[in-house]
């Protein structure tokens, strides 16, 4: 079965996602970094598969972030005939400051890399944008295509078939998510054929 990865910064809503996707109560609230580990999910027509969430987080060292980076991005070439898409989360709320971080200091924000380095890879990947409910309505417009821009896309954002705004914790914006994800198994499973 071809592979659907999910992949995103820790504290994005990464497990908000899979437990809708699966039902299945994953790592909430968990201390966050403590497992490398990569969980699977059977979902029928593909196998979900819940990356480590990478980046800045509390009480966990620069080593073992790159590490845990480093470790899904092994994963990921290691398996790459196998993967039909990824889906990649961020923060609406908070992607443009750290973003403007990294620059300032001259580094790439690992957001734009892991986004960057997924479609190096032809993965087609989905980008979510959640936590849309921490912007104001009229301001969506505004906010999504400036985060595009910072990702190198022109505006309008919604020229761009492969961005999905969300508010996972309210499951808004999950079946246009599953939508793309079954655009591209079936995509990937006619061309194996
Ligand atoms: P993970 O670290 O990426 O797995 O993120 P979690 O799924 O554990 O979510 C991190 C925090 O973000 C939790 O407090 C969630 O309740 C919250 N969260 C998830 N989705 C949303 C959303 O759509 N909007 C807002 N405001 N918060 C959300």
């Amino acid at each position: 079965k071809p592979k659907v990865v999910v992949a995103g910064r820790s504290n994005v809503g990464k497990s908000t996602f899979v437990r809708h996707m699966t039902g299945k109560n994953v790592r909430m609230g968990k201390r966050p970094g403590v497992t490398l580990k990569i969980n699977e999910y059977d979902m029928g027509s593909y196998i979900l598969v819940d990356m480590p969430g990478f980046g800045f987080m509390h009480g966990v060292d620069k080593k073992v972030q790159e590490k845990i980076k480093d470790e899904i991005v092994h994963y990921i070439e290691g398996k790459r005939d196998e993967i039909a898409t990824a889906i990649q989360i961020i923060d609406a709320g908070s992607f443009i400051e750290i973003v403007e971080r990294w620059d300032k200091r001259g580094e790439i924000p690992i957001d734009i890399e892991m986004f960057d380095f997924l479609n190096e890879l032809e993965l087609n990947p989905i980008l979510v944008v959640n936590k849309m409910d921490k912007i104001k309505k009229p301001q969506w417009d505004e906010h999504l295509n400036k985060i595009l821009g910072t990702l190198g896309y022109k505006p309008p954002w919604n020229q761009w078939e492969f961005v999905v705004p969300a508010i996972l914790k309210e499951k808004e914006g999950l079946d246009e998510i599953k939508y793309k994800i079954m655009e591209r198994v079936n995509g990937f499973k006619s061309q194996k054929i």
